[in-house]
């Protein structure tokens, strides 16, 4: 573990990190010390002092912009964890499974949703269209199509996705 610089101000600057896909708290903490507020060029804020890579695009940091050299108390600011909450580890392992039955991931570039279909009409014709259509020794390939704004089920105003 490296080295913490303590905040004159914040002292060890504590906080509960999140799961880098719900969002929701884990157990994890952090002890950030000396923070300052950056911003990637993806939009996500990232509260530390040394920098590694966005956790949310993975762009190095030299994407990054520090917005202020004031120092920033962290502990209700979103701090992504490394690793995924449980729940959302259950979750990856049901989806893996859904996928080699044949089911196509799903997500949207407009918010930050994501899932699996289940095998249906849709994910047949996709995987015929990627040449994804035969299963192998541990089931179907995986595979996944990206929605908008214009036909994610969750952010979308048109909740129909006939015409893809
Ligand atoms: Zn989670
Ligand atoms: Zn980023
Ligand atoms: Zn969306």
């Amino acid at each position: 573990m490296e080295n913490i610089l303590l905040s004159n101000e914040f002292g060890l600057n504590p906080v509960i990190m999140s799961c880098p896909r719900c969002g929701r708290p884990t157990n994890e903490i952090a002890l950030l010390g000396k923070a300052y507020d950056y911003k990637c060029s993806c939009g996500v804020h990232i509260y530390e002092r040394k920098v590694g890579n966005c956790p949310s695009c993975n762009a190095s940091n030299n994407q990054w912009k520090r917005m202020s050299h004031k120092e920033v108390e962290v502990g209700r600011k979103k701090i992504m964890a490394t690793h995924l909450c449980d729940d959302c580890k259950k979750e990856i392992t049901t989806f893996k499974k859904t996928v080699s039955e044949g089911g196509v991931y799903w997500k949207c570039e407009d918010c930050p949703s994501n899932g699996v279909i289940k095998k249906n009409e849709f994910t047949e014709m996709v995987r015929e269209k990627m040449g994804l259509n035969v299963p192998g020794p541990k089931g179907y390939p995986p595979i996944g199509v990206a929605f908008t704004k214009k036909d994610c089920p969750s952010c979308g105003k048109e909740k129909d996705v006939d015409n893809i």
